[in-house]
């Protein structure tokens, strides 16, 4: 479920209309709903803690997924935790009142200096991914005289997730360590003085609309805490990555329900009951996804032979998704369109000057004129966190709305910010 419906025919977030966004701050910008984060968070929350052995469950919300301020905020005050994967992140969790206790490091390339920040923030947990990660952790850490909880990513070789570019749990991947590892690097572990290994993490994907790869992979996490324990190893902590998918596809009619997350939760009761562990969850997606539209205005109809272009003033820099992944978001016309409309089959494109930048070919939708209102539907996760300023276009605006009123959490970008750090090279100055 989400909180973006039409009311007497005009597209509203909440109970503010869309067309009156688009009017005070104008286009592109993304809107987000305050309700529909909070619902998500709950009952996701509620799931996994009610799966959980003895009700054991941490959420850590991915916030690569959306960084936005106000969205931050809004999970750090429903208790969420923040799952980061760079200084920069972490630092914005910091400032957006996560408290360190509540956050974790991932990632496959951490350096040295954000290591120390993380240590010296006091964060939660950091989740290593290569021997020579837990090596340096354990010599700084050993240094500022602290003893940095952590825990082994581990790659359960099962890759899943709705596209080749956002597997990460095979083999073939770049994430993690190996099964056969983990046993050694624990052991090694043991004798270092900077760091005290907790237990094991993993994240095999993401968008991934099924549970039985998650089934597959936490069996094999199970049988790998039964073995390490064998050995004599503690395994306290069990993170179980984030990766599940969300429906992009919206009949307006689409009840939004928790299905997919009942599912889930009690798939990961049953394979982990009875273990004793503290259960760790890094969501992003599900939580954010469909929390969040791209509003744009149509500037121009370009008719061709063959084709009918909708160019718009959202472009590929704006929301990636399309052309870096084949993503398919919803179109919903801001004004709705009669049930007898006439409809044209569109190829909306945004104005940067690559034929990539296609948000969809050929989709039907009602006839559209320029400064029309369209929204990208479920454009919340991943849409604003990979935004650019490619074509030297602002970095693009976001607004979170809750109940009647709203707020822009991040303005426009000024043509002076965007030009201001640049610095020409003395020998041209
Ligand atoms: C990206 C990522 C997540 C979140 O994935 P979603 O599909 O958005 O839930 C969680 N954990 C790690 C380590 C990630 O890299």
């Amino acid at each position: 479920m989400h909180h973006f419906a039409y009311r007497n025919g005009s597209l509203f977030a909440e109970e503010v209309a869309l067309s009156r966004i688009a009017a005070e701050v104008g286009t592109p910008v993304y809107v987000y709903s305050s309700a529909t984060i909070e619902r998500h968070y709950r009952l996701y929350e509620a799931a996994m803690k009610s799966a959980a052995p003895a009700g054991k469950a941490h959420v850590f919300y991915a916030m690569k997924a959306n960084g936005n301020l106000g969205v931050l905020k809004t999970l750090a005050a429903l208790g969420a935790g923040a799952d980061t994967v760079s200084e920069g992140e972490i630092r914005k969790a910091l400032a957006a009142g996560f408290p360190p206790e509540k956050i974790v490091f991932s990632g496959v390339g951490k350096s040295e200096s954000e290591l120390r920040f993380a240590i010296q923030a006091g964060i939660y947990q950091v989740n290593i991914e290569t021997e020579r990660e837990l090596d340096l952790l354990s010599r700084i850490g050993a240094e500022l005289g602290k003893r940095q909880e952590a825990v082994f990513r581990v790659n359960p070789d099962i890759g899943a997730g709705g596209h080749a570019k956002i597997t990460t749990g095979s083999s073939e991947n770049k994430f993690g360590v190996s099964f056969e590892e983990v046993g050694r690097l624990y052991a090694r572990a043991a004798n270092m003085s900077g760091v005290r290994i907790m237990g094991l993490a993993l994240h095999i994907g993401s968008q991934i609309r099924e549970t039985a790869s998650f089934e597959a992979a936490y069996t094999k996490m199970v049988a790998l805490v039964g073995s390490l324990r064998g050995e004599g190893h503690r395994v306290d902590r069990l993170d179980l990555g984030g990766g599940l998918g969300i429906p992009y596809e919206m009949p307006k009619d689409f009840d939004h329900g928790p299905e997919l997350i009942d599912a889930y939760a009690a798939m990961v009761g049953r394979v982990t009951r009875g273990l004793d562990v503290e259960l760790g969850f890094e969501p992003g997606r599900m939580i954010v996804g469909n929390a969040g539209v791209l509003l744009t205005r149509v500037l121009h109809l370009n008719p061709r032979p063959t084709k009918q272009f909708l160019v718009v003033d959202a472009a590929m820099n704006d929301l990636v998704r399309p052309a870096m992944y084949e993503a398919y978001h919803e179109i919903w016309p801001v004004t709705e369109a009669d049930a007898d409309a006439a409809t044209v089959a569109y190829d909306v494109v945004g104005p940067i000057c690559e034929s990539g930048d296609t948000f969809t070919s050929g989709r039907v939708l009602p006839t559209l004129k320029p400064d029309d209102l369209i929204a990208f539907m479920t454009a919340g996760a991943y849409g604003a966190s990979m935004s650019s300023t490619y074509n030297q276009r602002l970095l693009v605006a976001e607004v979170l709305v809750k109940g009647a009123e709203y707020a822009v959490t991040r303005p426009r970008q000024s043509y002076e910010e965007l030009l201001g750090t640049d610095r020409a090279p003395p020998w041209l100055a």
